[in-house]
This record gives C-alpha cells, sequence and structure tokens, in this order.
C-alpha cells in the first residue's frame, strides 16, 4: 500500500488492504475455465449492445470473475459484521432485503444472490460492494420520505450490481484497475465516518486516471439510474421515489458542496441525471403507491435506538403532540419501543395498544408485545404469545428468530434448536442465529454440535482462525453423529483453504 496515505483505522485499512490482496494476488485458479457471465433473457452482447454500453471484454472476467467477486465482498462482510454498528436488528435486515430482493428478482440477473444490510450511521448514504452486498445507512433510511425513495435508491445500487459495474471499472489497464478498485473500496469505508479521508482516498487513487474514472462514472451512473428505474416499475414501486429522493438531496446540500452526503460524492448527480429520471416518470402511467406500514414500523425502529431512552420517550412525545408524524400508528410504536428503552413496560404496553388500535395486527407488534412481556417477568406468555403469531403470520425469519430467543430465556433448549435450524437454513449468512444456536447445544452438553455452530458464527463474523478452532474442537470432542462429523470434516478443509487464500493476500 506505499504510496497511497488513508487517513483510516486499522480495522478499515486491513479490509481494503485484504479486499486489494484478493483481487490482485488472490486465488486465480477458480477463474478458469470461465464461466460465461451473461444476464439471462437477452444474450449478454445483445443487451449490452442494446443499452449503448461496451460488451464485457475476457480482460474483465479474467481480472475479477463473479466467483472472486463474491469472495471479496465476503471477506469485506466478515469485517462489517464485527463492527459494533452494524445493526443485527432480525425485523430491520427483513424489511430492507424485502425491498430489495424484491427489485432484484425483477432484475436480468434474477439468479444473483443478494444480501442487503443496515449499518448504523446518520449519514446519507449507500452502497454496493463486490458480491452483491449491499449496504444501507440508518440516516438514509430515516431520510427517505416514503417508500419509493428507499426503492429508487435500492434499485440503483442494485443495478450497480447486475451491471457488473465493479469488474466493468477495472476493464482498462492494470494500474487504472487497482487504483480505481482502491478508490472504491477505501471510498466505501472511509466514508462511512470521515467525509473528508474519503475524498482524500479517492482523489489520491485516482491520480493519474482521475478523468476516466469520472467518464466512467458518470457512464455507469446513468446506467444505474436507467436499469434501476425499470426495475422500480417492474417491481411495484413508485418510480417517482428515485428522482424525489435525489432531487430532495441535491436541494438540500446544494449551497454546501463540502458537507454533501458520502452518497453524492460516490454516485456524482448531475442535472442531466435528474431530468433524465423526471422524464421517465412522466412516460410512465403514473400511479401513486401507498408505502407499506413495515417501511414505517422499520423507521420508528431505527429512530427509538437514536439518543438516551428518555430523549427518544421525548421525542415521540412531542411528534404526537404535535402531530408532526407519517403516520400516528407508527409514533405510537416507536414511543413504545422508546418506553421499553427505558424500562417502562407498562408504559410500552399503553402506547403499544394504541398503535396496535390504529392500524390493526400486526407480526412486529406482536414481537414488541412479546418482549414487553418478558420484561414485566411473564416469559412464558411470551413465548406462547410467539408461537400464535407464527401460526396466524407464517414462518417468517424475524419471527422465528424472537420465538427461539423466548424458548431460550425460558430455559427450553432442544425446542429452541428445531426453530434455530430451520432458521440457519432460512438465513444461511446470518451469524447470530449460529451464536444462539451453539448457546443452546451448549446448555444441552452437545459438544460437537456447539463448536460446529460456534465455528459457523466466526467464520460469518469474527475471524476464520477462531473459526477453524471451533471445528477442531468440535473433532476432538467427537460426540456428534456420523454425519456431523463428516460436515465439520469438510467445513474445517474448505475454511483452511480460505484461510491460507487470506493470508498470502495479506502477506502481499
Ligand atoms: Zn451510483
Amino acid at each position: 500500500m506505499r504510496g497511497y496515505h488513508f487517513a483510516m483505522s486499522d480495522r478499515r485499512l486491513r479490509i481494503l488492504c485484504l479486499a486489494l490482496g484478493l483481487m490482485v494476488f488472490g486465488p486465480l485458479a477458480p477463474c478458469g475455465p470461465f464461466e460465461p457471465y451473461l444476464p439471462t433473457g437477452l444474450g449478454g452482447g445483445e443487451r449490452a449492445r442494446a443499452q449503448g454500453l461496451p460488451e464485457l471484454g475476457e480482460a474483465a472476467q479474467a481480472a475479477l470473475s463473479p466467483q472472486l467477486e463474491r469472495k471479496v465482498g465476503e471477506s469485506i462482510m466478515r469485517e462489517y459484521r464485527r463492527d459494533p454498528d452494524f445493526i443485527d436488528d432480525p425485523e430491520v435486515s427483513a424489511y430492507v432485503n424485502l425491498v430489495g430482493r424484491r427489485l432484484a428478482s425483477v432484475s436480468a440477473d434474477a439468479g444473483r444472490e443478494f444480501e442487503f444490510f443496515v449499518v448504523r450511521e446518520p449519514t446519507i448514504n449507500a452502497f454496493a460492494m463486490p458480491g452483491g452486498f449491499i449496504g444501507v445507512h440508518s440516516g438514509l433510511l430515516l431520510a427517505s420520505q416514503s417508500e419509493g425513495e428507499l426503492a429508487g435508491v435500492l434499485a440503483h445500487e442494485v443495478s450497480h450490481v447486475t451491471q457488473r459495474h465493479i469488474a466493468r471499472q477495472i476493464d482498462q489497464g492494470q494500474k487504472m484497475q487497482w487504483a480505481a478498485i482502491a478508490g472504491m473500496v477505501a471510498g466505501i469505508l472511509a466514508a462511512r465516518s470521515n467525509p473528508q479521508a474519503a475524498q482524500a482516498a479517492i482523489m489520491t487513487a485516482q491520480a493519474g486516471a482521475i478523468q476516466s474514472q469520472l467518464n466512467y462514472s458518470r457512464d455507469f451512473e446513468r446506467e444505474a439510474d436507467r436499469v434501476g428505474f425499470t426495475l422500480m416499475a417492474a417491481a411495484g414501486f413508485d418510480p417517482a421515489g428515485m428522482p424525489a429522493f435525489f432531487d430532495r438531496l441535491q436541494r438540500a446540500y446544494r449551497l454546501s458542496e463540502s458537507n454533501a452526503p458520502a452518497y453524492l460524492r460516490t454516485h456524482p448527480l448531475t442535472g442531466e441525471r435528474l431530468s433524465d429520471m423526471q422524464a421517465r416518470v412522466a412516460a410512465t402511467e403514473y400511479r401513486q403507491r401507498p408505502d407499506s406500514i413495515e417501511f414505517q414500523l422499520v423507521r420508528a425502529r431505527l429512530r427509538s435506538e437514536v439518543d438516551l431512552p428518555a430523549e427518544a420517550v421525548a421525542l415521540f412525545q412531542r411528534q404526537l403532540g404535535e402531530g408532526r408524524y407519517m403516520t400516528v400508528a407508527s409514533a405510537r410504536y416507536g414511543l413504545a419501543l422508546a418506553y421499553l428503552r427505558a424500562d417502562d413496560p407498562k408504559a410500552a404496553a399503553t402506547a403499544l395498544g394504541l398503535a396496535r388500535q390504529e392500524a390493526g395486527p400486526h407480526p412486529m407488534f406482536d414481537t414488541l408485545e412479546a418482549r414487553i412481556d418478558a420484561a414485566r417477568g411473564n416469559r412464558a406468555g411470551a413465548s406462547e404469545r410467539l408461537a400464535q403469531t407464527l401460526r396466524t403470520w407464517g414462518r417468517r425469519d424475524y419471527l422465528i428468530h424472537e420465538y427461539a430467543a423466548a424458548l431460550q430465556a425460558e430455559g427450553r433448549h432442544r425446542e429452541a434448536i428445531v426453530e434455530l435450524d430451520a432458521l440457519v437454513r432460512l438465513r444461511p449468512r446470518e451469524a447470530a442465529a449460529f451464536g444462539m444456536l451453539a448457546r443452546s447445544h451448549a446448555a444441552l452438553g452437545h459438544l460437537a454440535w456447539q463448536h460446529r455452530a460456534q465455528g459457523e458464527f466466526y467464520a460469518l463474523s469474527g475471524s476464520l482462525s477462531d473459526a477453524i478452532q471451533q471445528l477442531q474442537f468440535a473433532q476432538r470432542a467427537n460426540d456428534g453423529d456420523f454425519y456431523l462429523m463428516s460436515e465439520v470434516d469438510t467445513r474445517l478443509r474448505e475454511l483452511r483453504s480460505l484461510d491460507a487464500e487470506e493470508r498470502a493476500a495479506r502477506r502481499n
């Protein structure tokens, strides 16, 4: 990394070096024979021509195959998941994944795996990382005035991924390639806490290639807008949300370019882009689409976490008193959450009851009510309520998570394991579920099962070396059945080779 001067934390710098190392020196073996990466539907060439874009060259594929892209993304995600600001609230995560995947599922690349996550940051930003991982700052969710606006930003980011902009960005000469990736990854990571550092990182990394870098960016921005817009319409979101969000963002920051949110710097917004978006909306049959109740509830949930509990209570009380809220139900729900944080479950129950009267039944009301029950010492009531909610609303992953946690709190570990096994099948990347699974197995003295689950927890959220150690413990305990023990052996081999690759990348 000589020659680069980033004002970044060690951890973020390590993520960057790791990502670069993997790309430059990483495992080249899995790249050949090339899997032709063609969007389904139209042939790739036809599609690229239709969009007036250069076709993907061999060079781009050689530089960054989809498999390698995914691997780089997963390495970065391992670091992200350890960040205390990574929001692992299953209800928030379920919601952004619902919106994001609804958009991705109508794309020309519907088979691709996507993961959406939320980071606790007040700034307005969203970013696509290699491999289909898309991050959203809580500040962006709170700044969105409608679900269409949020969907507009996500559609744009999904399109950066489906159009393979990261791989295409490195289609030019080697020097340009790594400088561009350095700029992108450093920019993404540094932008989170320090906009100046991000700007500096991007400038430094682009030295010598600034102009072509900017041109690329504008082309990609235009393409992401265009493709994103078709996703919005096809997935049934209000396409007017896209220009509405960007327009508001631009108005808010027009006078202070230096304070512009990271999002505007990583996604340069021009007047031309805005008028293109508005023209597309004008040409569409306009249909006002109401926001889902989840959009309102998730925003209230994020808002209730800001500030100290007493301040959060005061905030929602003020909103309700002054009538300044999106919906009265979401303000009452936020107030109930804030009361629970402030250790006043009785007041929380009252506020929640009023929210329910306004909006009718909803599973997110049930999970909160179960938490209130538990806070009042009625654990059996909490798990009974959640069992009923699962029967009524179906086996949604966040409900299973909540139910399993309630069973654990009651010491009903056998039942919790049944639920958690189902949950990790539904959400194989949710580290928290594996952590819970390890706890229940530990309580029952199932050593091999415990270490297997704990190993997966570390593989997803911590370090590979800790994960490997857990699997070695599992081998030594050797108290699982034949299937478990051979699964442990296989997983241990995989993790060791992944660990060796990452170490090699770091040495370089
Ligand atoms: Zn963009």
